[in-house]
């Protein structure tokens, strides 16, 4: 079964099919960049958000692009419209500013696969492996770990390490997609893996290249390596909406999260950009509300608060990263300016 995509954009920009009333959404989109301006606030938001919580950040991009522009704010206060994990990053990068997640219930399930005892009794099997985590994982996790990576630069972060034998954690199917591509590494990989990416079957591309034979088929690698390997590029968020925006062909099927797939349809109108069905929805993802945003905001409620005997660790791991991929951690690329800067696409 396939979606038409005047049916994908009606679901997506209803969100879980709740409208709200146009006059109620511009009046609170309005107040909540009042009160940023107010408070000398930054709203954060990645691209798998709801559409109209995407439109009142200032900063719109994936994990990498966000972990950068929270290096660099100037502002008081982040508000973190992501999951758990992004917000603790963020904190991680700014110790002494106040960083609040709209809605606490919005964790990532991938993360949450790995505990600290987890990865402790990982290590224990490979004694003297260096370890790489996924940048989907907590801060404990990360200060078990020795560097951090995005999908963005995983395979130069492996690569950076004269070791042979890596541990990859947490996610597995960006952990075959870096072992592909360095094939001289022996990765030790965690069991670990995206339920929303991992919905997509092998048959439901199948199927949609049915549908749209001419269409290109584009990959993020947290996908099933069975389903990365049916595309004809496989990137991280902000590479696949890269590679769209830039091809020349009209036609794609993305394989991703489908906040990613509304923003590309809503920016190049012009191309027909498709997904499987079920749709490849994050319910984490979408707990941020307009009305959570402003609680949030007016309240400093729901404030990221890191355990100190695993936050300098945990911010050290971030660190590393940022000197292995580039000499300046605050450069900003991979990121798409909100609605107060004009687009920036670098
Ligand atoms: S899309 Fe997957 S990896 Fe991203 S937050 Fe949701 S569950 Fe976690």
């Amino acid at each position: 079964m396939v979606v038409e995509i005047t049916k994908q954009k009606h679901d997506l920009q209803n969100g879980n099919g709740k409208t709200i009333p146009q006059r109620d959404v511009q009046s609170l989109k309005e107040e909540i960049r009042k009160i940023v301006k107010e408070k000398n606030a930054v709203v954060l938001t990645h691209i798998y958000q709801r559409l109209e919580v995407q439109d009142i950040a200032d900063h719109i991009g994936d994990s990498l692009a966000l972990s950068r522009a929270a290096a660099r704010t100037n502002a008081d206060i982040i508000v973190f419209c992501g999951v758990h994990f992004m917000a603790e990053t963020a904190k991680l990068l700014n110790p002494v500013k106040t960083v609040l997640l709209p809605d606490l219930q919005s964790g990532c399930p991938m993360a949450d696969m790995i505990s600290v005892d987890d990865l402790r009794a990982f290590k224990a099997e490979h004694p003297g492996a260096p370890v790489v985590c996924y940048v989907n994982s907590s801060a404990g996790v990360k200060a078990e770990s020795d560097v951090c990576c995005t999908s963005t630069n995983a395979v130069q972060v492996v690569s950076s390490f004269k070791e042979k034998e890596v541990l990859f954690v947490p996610d597995k199917g960006l952990g075959v997609w870096v072992q592909e591509r360095l094939p001289d590494k022996k990765l030790h990989i965690y069991d670990g893996f995206c339920p929303t990416h991992y919905q997509i079957t092998p048959k439901d591309v199948f199927v949609m290249r049915e549908k749209y034979p001419e269409a290109v088929v584009v990959a993020h690698p947290e996908c099933d390596p069975e389903v990365w390997r049916l595309a004809d590029f496989v990137g991280s968020t902000s590479q696949i909406y890269k590679f769209v925006s830039n091809h020349s062909k009209e036609q794609f099927i993305i394989l991703s999260e489908q906040g990613l797939v509304a923003r590309m349809q809503r920016d190049m109108s012009h191309k027909t950009i498709v997904t499987t069905f079920p749709l490849p929805l994050c319910p984490n993802m979408k707990y941020h509300k307009l009305e959570s945003v402003l609680n949030s905001l007016i309240n400093n409620v729901n404030e990221i608060e890191i355990r100190a005997d695993v936050f300098q660790k945990a911010a050290q791991t971030i660190t590393k990263m940022f000197e292995i991929t580039e000499s300046d951690p605050a450069k900003n690329t991979n990121l798409w300016e909100g609605p107060r800067k004009q687009a920036v696409e670098a």
